[in-house]
């Protein structure tokens, strides 16, 4: 049956057989048992698929991974422990020392120091562009060792949309795939492959568990790239992997070449494995995904008209407005509304914003974003103090901006709240 994205949230991934658990079962185990040796041989050689040591890959995680490729539409799917592994095994999957990639500068700050510095030292160089970089300007960006371009659906903290036709052409023209981290829409208010997107990555950590219960990543392909047709730039997939015998990903695994490499070589080596029991919270999570999507964006689309209004708030970007100057973009990309976050800021600058959050009795003020629960974060003093101004402003983050998640309470309390803590200020 071809599901729609809201029952997927419910019947992707895993189907029992009769008299099987209802609900994915928790795989709470770190092997698992063969009987004979050559069995066991054909695993490693990845000659046969199987289970043996959940380093690699274990039954909950699958059908999570599942559930979620269901959703994006994709090809397949690995689940990782963090939004941050996921960022970086996208990458890194692909593009070694010596390689170079381009990332929209809009992204997470955990993002940004990642590729800017860490990879950095690893001999990855990445060139940040603005998101409203011109098609002539983004061509100059390419260098004969360029092996992707990253963005985010919709930014974090910035909440901007990233114009996925755009830097998909242009991916595309020089022969690599377009990343793009879907955290803040996630599948039920945009599915970036059917712009042109050729991987997708999500913290996992926000909406899709949406409970602050555990943090996750996961990365999707859609299976499209085709790497055989860009053989020198992708030597990893495309030349034999001497630690595998000398399989070549690409010819022996088609379209699930990328992820099979993923698997097979960065979580072997590296191991930022989700655990068995946070793949079953996501999973539950997953069920309710598109309702609660729906109810967050019906009530930050309230919160921002009635911040949009109020004499002491100095600006509000939320792309559903249709005041915003990137409604078009919003109405392209995310139809159904974005999500819950929306990022403003108080007449009185930097002070008058603190003195305002602290004020706050719903809304706490956390890290935590994207969740069933109101929170708020002042990014210039937390999530990105570790950013000079210049770089501040060059990711679009106005030291008065506060990124406001609007969680899933009855938006009238949500706004009250607000309301009193704006008379504070
Ligand atoms: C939080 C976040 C990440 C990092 O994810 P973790 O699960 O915290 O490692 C990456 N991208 C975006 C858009 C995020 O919001």
């Amino acid at each position: 049956m071809n599901y729609s994205t809201e029952t997927k949230c419910l019947m992707g991934g895993y189907t029992p057989h009769q008299g099987e658990p209802r609900q994915v079962p928790i795989v709470q185990s770190t092997t698992f048992k063969y009987d004979t040796s050559e069995q066991m041989g054909k695993l490693f050689d990845l000659e046969a698929s199987g289970y043996f040591y959940t380093r690699l890959q274990n039954p909950t995680n699958d059908h999570a991974a599942a559930k979620i490729c269901d959703l994006e539409g994709g090809f397949a799917a690995m689940l990782t422990s963090s939004g941050q592994a996921a960022n970086f095994y996208a990458i890194f999957n692909i593009c070694e020392t010596g390689g170079h990639f381009i990332a929209s500068s809009s992204i997470y700050g955990g993002t940004y120091n990642l590729f800017g510095t860490t990879m950095k030292k690893m001999g990855i160089e990445c060139t940040f562009v603005d998101n409203d970089i011109t098609p002539e300007e983004l061509e100059k960006q390419f260098r004969p060792n360029t092996k992707a371009v990253f963005g985010e659906t919709i930014t974090n903290p910035t909440v901007s949309i990233f114009d996925i036709e755009k830097f998909a052409a242009a991916a595309h023209k020089h022969g690599v795939p377009l990343i793009v981290d879907n955290t803040f829409a996630t599948p039920i208010n945009c599915r970036p492959f059917e712009f042109g997107c050729d991987i997708v990555t999500h913290s996992t950590t926000k909406y899709m568990d949406g409970h602050s219960v555990g943090v996750g990543g996961v990365i999707v392909d859609s299976g499209n790239f085709d790497w055989m047709a860009h053989k020198d730039k992708f030597p990893g997939l495309t030349t034999p992997d001497e630690s595998y015998h000398g399989l070549i990903y690409a010819e022996k695994f088609g379209k699930a070449a990328y992820i099979t490499k993923a698997t097979s070589q960065l979580m072997r080596d590296f191991g930022s494995i989700q655990s068995p029991m946070n793949a079953f919270y996501l999973n539950v999570s997953l069920e309710s995904l598109a309702v609660r999507m729906a109810r967050h964006c019906s009530s930050a689309l309230k919160v921002a008209q009635f911040l949009e209004k109020h004499d002491k708030v100095a600006w509000v970007d939320y792309s559903d407005l249709e005041s915003s100057p990137q409604h078009a973009l919003q109405q392209k990309y995310c139809p159904k509304g974005t999500c819950g976050v929306l990022a403003f800021g108080i007449k009185g600058g930097r002070e008058a914003s603190i003195r305002f959050m602290d004020s706050l009795k719903l809304a706490f003020i956390e890290t935590h974003v994207a969740d069933a629960k109101t929170a708020l974060l002042h990014p210039a003093s937390h999530t990105h103090r570790q950013m000079t101004d210049e770089q501040l402003l060059a990711a679009g983050v106005r030291p008065d901006l506060i990124r406001f998640s609007v969680g899933l309470e009855d938006p009238d309390d949500i706004i009250a709240d607000l309301k009193q803590a704006l008379e504070k200020v």
